[in-house]
Order: C-alpha cells, then sequence, then structure tokens
C-alpha cells in the first residue's frame, strides 16, 4: 500500500467504500490521517468502522476538514455533497489526486496517464505490458479496477502507468504526468456532464496538471481531441507535444489479440508512449505481439468450424464498436441493450463488413429501423437466441462478435455479465454442435 507523510494528522471524509474507497481509507489510515467515513450500504461502513468514525458528511461540519475523497461513481453534478463542501470550505477530490500528493513520498519514478473515451484500459494494459517485458518495475492501476493507492510502492525507476477516466479527473487538481495521453473523445457519459464541450474539457484538464517539460500525447482524430492539439500548440507551454492522429504501423497481422483498427491505434499509441520511456523498438515490438489482451474487448472467446467468435461486450457505445466491425470482413453481428444515443453512425463506414445483424435487449426495435436499410436483421431480443441464429449461420472463415454498442442494464449487472453470458451461449452452441447448421440463408 502507498503511505505518505503527506496525510500524518490530517483529517478526511470518505464518501464512497467500494474498491478504490476502502484503498484510500487503509492508505489514508496506515499514513495516520484521522477518517470519517460513509457509504450507503452498511455492510462497507461496518468493514470501515475499525479505521473511521462512520458519519455520513452531509450531517457533518466539514470546515475543519482537509478534503472530502469521493468516489468516482458518486455522481457530483446532482450530489448534494458538492454544495455541502463548498459550504463548509472544503476541497473534493479523488483517490488520484491523493496519490499524486503522496508522490513525493515515493523513490523517483514516473507516471504515464491514459484518458479518452475508449481504450484506455486495452491501452494501459497495453502499455503497462511492454513495461514490464522491457524489465523495468511497473504498475497500473486507477480506473482498470486496481486501486493506485493499494499498490506497493515501486523501487526507484519505476513506472506507473494510470488509467484516467473523465470523473477520476474531475477529482483531481496536481497530477503532474511524465507523460500525458488523450486517446479519442466522442459523446459519452452525458448524463454527468452539462454539454459535450463540458466532457471534453474534463478530459483535457490532464493537460493542465502536466508541466511544461513533461510529454503530451495525443492520437484521436476526432474534432476534439484535435481542438485540445490546437489549443496546446497555441498555448505552447508544453514543448513535446505528439499527433499521432496520421500514424501508421506494419505487423498487425502478428497482434492476435489487438486486431482492428481502434487497437492499431492503441498500439501505435502504446508503442510512443514506451519509447518516449526509452525502451527499444525491439523490445516494444515483441511485447505488441506477446500481449494477451483483456477480456470483453476484442476478445478471441472459441474457434470451432473455421468460425471466430469475439467478445466485445465492453463496446458500450457506437464509437466502439465500428472500429470493431473494421476488424472483420465477415462478420454475424451482436448488437443491442441499453441505448446510448438513437444513432449507429460510427458504425456506417463498416456495415460492408455484416453478412447479418442480430438484435438484442431494449435498443433492438430501434436497431433494427437503423440497420434493414442497410443488411438483413434478425430480432432475437435475447443473447442465447442471437447466439445460436449467428453461430447457425455463420460459414468457415466468418466471425461471430459481439459489440453492442449500448450499455448492459436493460438485461444484465454490466458488460462483464453479458460478456460472461455470450461466453456461455457460444460454449453451448459450440456443446451442441450448432455452429454452421443453418443451410442456405438464415435463421430466424
Ligand atoms: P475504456 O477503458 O476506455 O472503456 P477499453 O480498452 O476497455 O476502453 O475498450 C472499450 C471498448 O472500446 C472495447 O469494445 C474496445 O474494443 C473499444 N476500443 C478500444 N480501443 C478503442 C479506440 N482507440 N477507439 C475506439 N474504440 C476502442
Amino acid at each position: 500500500m502507498i503511505r505518505s507523510s503527506a496525510f500524518a494528522n490530517k483529517s478526511y471524509a470518505i464518501l464512497g467504500l467500494a474498491r478504490s474507497g476502502m484503498a484510500t481509507l487503509d492508505a489514508l489510515h496506515a499514513s495516520g490521517a484521522r477518517i470519517l467515513a460513509w457509504d450507503a450500504r452498511e455492510d462497507l461502513r461496518q468493514k470501515a468502522s475499525e479505521k473511521a468514525i462512520i458519519a455520513d458528511p452531509l450531517e457533518v461540519d466539514l470546515s475543519d476538514y482537509d478534503a472530502v475523497v469521493v468516489s468516482p461513481g458518486v455522481p457530483l453534478n446532482t450530489h448534494p455533497i458538492r454544495d455541502k463542501a463548498s459550504d463548509d470550505g472544503v476541497p473534493i477530490i479523488g483517490d488520484i489526486e491523493l496519490f499524486a500528493q503522496a508522490r513525493r513520498s515515493l523513490p523517483p519514478h514516473r507516471v504515464v496517464g491514459i484518458t479518452g473515451t475508449n481504450g484506455k484500459s486495452t491501452t494501459t494494459a497495453l502499455i503497462h505490458h511492454i513495461i514490464q517485458s522491457a524489465a523495468l518495475p511497473t504498475h497500473m492501476g486507477g480506473n482498470i479496477g486496481l486501486p493506485i493507492l493499494s499498490q506497493s510502492p515501486l523501487p526507484a525507476g519505476g513506472v506507473y502507468v494510470l488509467e484516467l477516466s473523465s470523473y477520476q479527473i474531475d477529482l483531481t487538481y496536481s497530477l503532474d504526468c511524465d507523460i500525458s495521453v488523450l486517446l479519442n473523445i466522442s459523446p459519452d457519459h452525458l448524463d454527468r456532464y452539462d454539454s459535450f464541450n463540458a466532457y471534453a474539457a474534463s478530459k483535457a484538464r490532464l493537460f493542465d496538471m502536466t508541466s511544461a517539460e513533461h510529454k503530451a500525447i495525443i492520437s484521436g482524430t476526432d474534432e476534439k481531441s484535435q481542438l485540445i492539439i490546437g489549443y496546446l500548440r497555441e498555448e505552447g507551454r508544453i514543448d513535446d507535444i505528439v499527433d499521432l492522429s496520421g500514424a501508421t504501423a506494419a505487423g498487425q497481422e502478428n497482434w492476435p489479440s489487438l486486431q482492428g483498427p481502434h487497437n492499431l491505434e492503441n498500439a501505435i499509441t502504446a508503442a510512443c508512449v514506451a519509447e518516449k520511456l526509452g525502451i527499444s523498438q525491439k523490445q516494444i515490438s515483441a511485447a505488441i505481439e506477446s500481449f494477451r489482451g483483456l477480456a470483453h474487448r476484442m476478445e478471441r472467446v472459441a474457434e470451432q468450424d473455421g468460425v471466430l467468435f469475439i467478445n466485445d461486450s465492453k463496446a458500450t457505445n457506437p464509437a466502439s464498436t465500428g472500429p470493431a466491425l473494421g476488424a472483420y470482413p465477415k462478420i454475424h453481428w451482436i448488437v443491442g441493450g441499453l441505448p446510448k444515443s438513437d444513432d449507429l453512425k460510427e458504425c456506417e463506414a463498416f456495415f460492408g463488413n455484416v453478412v447479418q445483424a442480430y438484435t438484442i435487449g431494449d435498443a433492438g426495435p430501434m436497431f433494427g429501423n437503423l440497420l434493414e436499410p442497410h443488411m438483413s436483421v434478425d430480432p432475437c431480443e435475447m443473447m442465447l437466441t442471437a447466439v445460436q441464429h449467428a453461430a447457425a449461420n455463420a460459414q468457415p472463415g466468418e466471425v461471430v462478435l459481439l459489440s453492442p454498442a449500448c450499455a448492459s442494464f436493460d438485461q444484465f449487472k454490466d458488460f462483464e455479465a453479458r460478456g460472461e453470458c455470450f461466453r456461455c451461449a457460444v460454449n453451448s452452441v459450440i456443446e451442441n454442435n450448432l455452429v454452421g447448421t443453418a443451410t442456405g440463408g438464415s435463421v430466424s
């Protein structure tokens, strides 16, 4: 765990005691801080009670506290803690800000921070893998689900690789990354921001915290990413600004877990970061080839009778599904869930790769109407039906792809549960020898 004298004898109120909140509690407690903690869940309050006073920060005078540490899951745009903290004159921060404040207690190290709408986890894990392959000490943490404060401090020369969501950046004020990376920006999470501009501005704050001698890497071709590059160049404060939007690389056929145009971008970005960290081209290329990817992101689940089954359940918006459709030439596409938009514009360029679409979930009827002019659509509603139909129709050389372009909450607890449901359905069609059994057209 990361401890710091910066927290000793200070007072913190922690709101939200899930993974990162508990890690914050442990790190602050071990560093000698006084803590008040709260969560709506009784079991979590109970768990925290040995290390903190349990009370709701909304009902306590916070004026003597040094900060309120909130979980990134707390919607600050609507939650009363924002006004309460402001009335009591206490800042609201997150665990990444605490990490930033603890850095001076750590052996000399570097930090890579990665944000963007899509590809953060993949790129974070890939950068971490490349650094590890080059035998440098490294940890990854942040939004990838590993609280950074629960990691052991790295020895001198280590590299912390942090995946940063916009919610985490909103709670961070002093994280000066040695390398700050923005992958792309497309409309998402608009329930938490006043506008798309406000969401983009939140991501751009990563660069406001980056000091002049450090590096900025931006890879998005989208309008907002390009606006941010223009702004950074005009401002002229950061010397080393890299625009990777037009960059290309050879060898993707040797990267089994990094297929699709999006993963080409992710690999180019990770390679650029690794190069800036001083890792050799040879080490970078070998590590990109040996990367095994993350579950639920273009994950190869099975191959049967020449048909490949890919789980891309993490594609929760059309901007992440578009490039997934670009990864293979003949796709049976399982799409739908809880929609985030009423169009699929970002997928249109790759409609030519779809043999047939199989719609599921709430978005099914709407997506069916949108897709029917372009392709044959099978309204399936349920995952198992979709997998059975797609597997039966798929021919050798074709791919059954779950890339829903939607959130999962209409039918599943989360995108992981949706991906696991796909995996079970795939196993069941394989066990029952259903692959390629429909002859002479689609099953519906
Ligand atoms: P994040 O952590 O930003 O949500 P992930 O790496 O978990 O990103 O990937 C989320 C989804 O986005 C997956 O479906 C993945 O295939 C897709 N994706 C990955 N990289 C990109 C990219 N650069 N652009 C668009 N979509 C991407």
